[in-house]
């Protein structure tokens, strides 16, 4: 293996720590940072994920409370939790589990969401601020790569930047905030021509397709800097859309599957929720 590992969980360790400070010193100044979940439903996957978020929150010394609702409920007394949350003082950031259940609707329900206490940074206002060039709340997985660039040394000025993935949650969000930080971006998708040769073009390349070890070491340029995004179960192991072992011989930095890109959504969910709380940072 030529590239060097881009160690997200070690780099999410080292955010959190500064989290906790702030966190800390929010408590002295008598703001108690609260986080609030709304879980609609049993998907297993789902309430793995909300233990983990409220796990870590309360690590790091922020307030948490899940509203676990059964799949049943009606679209407007979820709309109308959602809407209470907003209202409250004592809540700083509110989160929304996706995917719902059918047939309620997620666009429906974030609507109701005040877009400052929107901790993923989905709801409509704070996507259009993110595209017009900066927002307090960025989705977290983008801006959790982001994060990860810039702590690897990755300059990202006048680069070529590919993106594999033109999802609302990573893809698009991540083209934009790639651009804002004057790489030129080319999105990718199912219908894109040629995904290897557009790929090699890339001095950044960032996969969010969803397809467990799609990019192979032929679609990278020597030297690129990969961030896999992709979480796939294959034979009950997590593996990343990047074939890891081809693509580390070629790339110059790459980050791993699990390990990579996972530890920094959770921590960039929690940054949002000091700032929404009102953090310096
Ligand atoms: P999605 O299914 O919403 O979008 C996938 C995108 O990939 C689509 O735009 C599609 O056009 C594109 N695509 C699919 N097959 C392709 C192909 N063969 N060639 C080119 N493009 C192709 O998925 P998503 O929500 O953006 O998530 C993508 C992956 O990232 C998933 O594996 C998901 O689990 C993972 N993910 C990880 C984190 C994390 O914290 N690490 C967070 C969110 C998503």
């Amino acid at each position: 293996m030529a590239a060097i590992l881009i160690d997200g969980k070690a780099i999410a360790a080292d955010i959190q720590e500064h989290l906790a400070t702030e966190a800390a010193r929010l408590r002295g100044a008598g703001v108690i940072p609260h986080l609030s979940v709304v879980l609609v439903g049993d998907d297993p996957a789902s309430h793995t994920y909300v233990r983990s978020k409220v796990r870590t929150a309360a690590r790091l010394g922020i307030d948490s409370r899940d509203y676990v609702l059964p799949a049943s409920s009606p679209e407007a007394e979820v709309v109308a939790l959602v809407r209470r949350l907003s209202e409250d003082p004592g809540v700083h950031g509110i989160l929304v589990q996706s995917p719902l259940p059918a047939p309620l609707r997620f666009r429906t329900v974030l609507d109701a969401l005040d877009p400052r206490k929107d901790v993923d940074g989905l709801h409509l206002y704070n996507m259009g601020a993110l595209m017009a060039g900066g927002t307090a709340m960025p989705p977290c997985t983008p801006a959790g790569i982001l994060e990860l660039l810039r702590r690897s040394g990755t300059d990202l000025r006048g680069k070529e930047a590919v993106v594999v993935g033109r999802s609302d949650l990573v893809g698009k969000p991540v083209a934009f905030l790639l651009l804002h930080e004057h790489a030129t971006v080319t999105v990718c998708h199912s219908r894109t021509r040629d995904l290897p040769a557009v790929c090699r073009r890339a001095d950044v390349l960032v996969v969010a397709a969803g397809r467990a070890g799609m990019v192979t070491g032929e679609f990278i340029k020597p030297g690129a800097v990969v961030i896999d995004v992709g979480i796939n179960r294959v034979e009950g192991r997590l593996v990343g859309d990047v074939d890891f072992g081809s693509a580390a011989s070629v790339a110059g930095a790459i980050t791993p599957v699990p390990g990579g890109v996972g530890p920094m959504t959770i921590t960039m969910l929690m940054k949002n929720t000091l700032t929404a709380a009102g953090a310096a940072w």
